[in-house]
């Protein structure tokens, strides 16, 4: 078949098709090959699927195709981080190519000067707040809005966006195009899709992970060695970029600050940081600056658009399940290797637990290297908050030699074992199903997903 002969037959146009070319765009991914010939004609779409999938370009062409530009807002897209609100702006104007005026809003910036960049948009981009913000002072009017689309809807839901979107949504024409896309389904979602989105199509890509280009790995470790774990991996492993992931932005920027003290270049990403210093260090990390190492925390890295990560470390392991397929799903992307490595002390065995319930996750164990002493420092920002258990501050790690991969069950208690972890509860904690050396990590472990209700939303 001839180069983009499959993209004209989803129904784009030669214009739209000659701008893909332009972008080195050759197929359409599997998502746009679904969602996009349901998205020009107008229907409703559930599309499950995350960053890397191409989803992007699967819900723009509806605004791209459709979109007649007349200087009011048309089409909406809400996004549950600045970073992806900016994001998925540009990739609207480049797909548009200049043909509408597209503008990125989300707080944190001074909200006069967006009122004024607002003025003869066609197409907003947007975190929820922002927008709802701008909604209140009546500065915004939705009611032209063809075309709305929630994008990693899962995200906003976890960060609490239920209510805002929902108030955002009633701002709508009640007749006009909503596509969802979410990398995980909830009964909150099938909830939302009944009541706003009727008659509407459910596309999904089939795996979140491509098996045969991720390798997902698990060491075993006490606490204590969790720091040097990392670092004898990031001096062994021959990595592009990396990715380390923490739980909250004690233990990012204490990571960050124990690394940079041995001499290892990295830098963190997290809520506490400013949109300008978050932008310039990701400018930093995926523009081949020198930096190669970025620390981060889920929000912060949700959605994120960075082309060559090889490795991802969970340093910490998320609570939820979700949460571990959008960090493993920042490599591996577009045909090329990766792995995920996950750094698992007796804090992490329930979350564990819970990740590995999942069909897609298969991790398997890992034998301790010989690891080296490393002195900790305390990093100089005075944290407030509690920790999830980063908690290695000012103690030293003894100089320890692989147990050998023993099961985490045959462990002895930990000395924090009764540090209080994300949920609040204090005790020890239940290991993760013994999986043995070398054999993947399933578990029947607790759930402990966050419930949303979904009925916050007014109608
Ligand atoms: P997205 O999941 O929409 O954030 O897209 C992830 C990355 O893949 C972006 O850098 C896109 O520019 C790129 N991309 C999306 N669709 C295609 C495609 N059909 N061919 C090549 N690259 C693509």
């Amino acid at each position: 078949m001839k180069k983009m002969e499959k993209f004209r037959k989803l129904g784009l146009s030669e214009n739209v098709i000659d701008i893909l070319r332009s972008m080195g765009f050759e197929n359409p991914s599997e998502i746009q090959e679904k969602a996009i010939p349901f998205a020009l004609e107008g229907r409703n779409i559930l599309g499950t699927s995350m960053t890397g999938s191409g989803k992007t370009l699967a819900f723009s062409s509806a605004i791209i195709e459709r979109i007649v530009p007349e200087k009011i807002i048309k089409a909406l897209v809400l996004v549950p981080t600045r970073e992806l609100a900016e994001q998925v702006s540009e990739a609207i104007k480049k797909f548009s190519k200049g043909n509408l005026k597209v503008i990125a809003v989300y707080g944190g910036v001074n909200i006069q000067n967006q009122m004024r960049q607002m003025r003869g948009t066609d197409v907003l981009v947007g975190t929820p707040g922002r927008i709802l913000d701008h909604l209140n002072r009546q500065v915004l009017r939705l009611n032209k809005v063809e075309i709305l689309v929630l994008d990693e809807f899962d995200r906003m839901l976890d960060m609490g966006f239920a209510h805002d979107v929902g108030k955002i949504i009633d701002s709508c024409p009640k007749e006009r195009q909503t596509m969802l896309f979410s990398a995980t389904n909830s009964p909150d979602i099938d909830h939302l899709v009944k009541r706003y989105m009727p008659n509407s199509v459910n596309v999904s890509v089939e795996s979140y992970v491509d098996h045969s280009k991720l390798e997902q790995v698990y060491y075993d470790v006490p606490d204590s060695l969790k720091f040097p774990l990392l670092v004898n991996l990031l001096k062994e492993e021959s990595s592009h970029l990396v990715m380390i992931f923490c739980s909250t932005r004690r233990n990012a920027d204490f990571v960050v600050a124990n690394l940079n003290n041995i001499g290892i270049n990295a830098k963190a990403i997290h809520g506490g940081l400013d949109q300008k210093k978050r932008i310039n260090v990701l400018n930093e990390f995926h523009e081949n600056k020198g930096l190669n190492i970025l620390v981060c925390t889920d929000i912060a890295a949700r959605g994120l658009d960075i082309k060559g990560v090889t490795h991802i470390y969970n340093y910490d392991l998320p609570a939820v399940s979700k949460d571990y397929i959008h960090r493993i799903g920042r490599t591996a992307r577009a045909g090329k290797e990766g792995k995920a490595v996950n750094i698992l002390s007796q804090r992490d065995y329930d979350n564990f637990s819970n990740i590995t319930k999942r069909e897609e996750v298969d991790i398997k164990e890992v034998k301790l290297p010989f690891l080296e002493r490393i002195e900790l420092i305390k990093p100089k920002r005075n944290f407030g908050g509690r920790s999830s258990g980063g908690g290695d501050f000012g103690r030293r790690s003894p100089v320890r030699r692989s147990s050998g991969g023993k099961s985490p069950v045959r462990r002895s208690p930990r000395r924090n074992s009764s540090r209080e972890d994300n949920f609040g509860r204090r005790g020890s904690r239940s290991a993760p199903r013994s999986s043995g050396r070398g054999s993947s990590g399933r578990s029947q472990g607790r759930s402990f997903g966050r419930r949303r209700n979904f009925d916050s939303i007014r109608s």
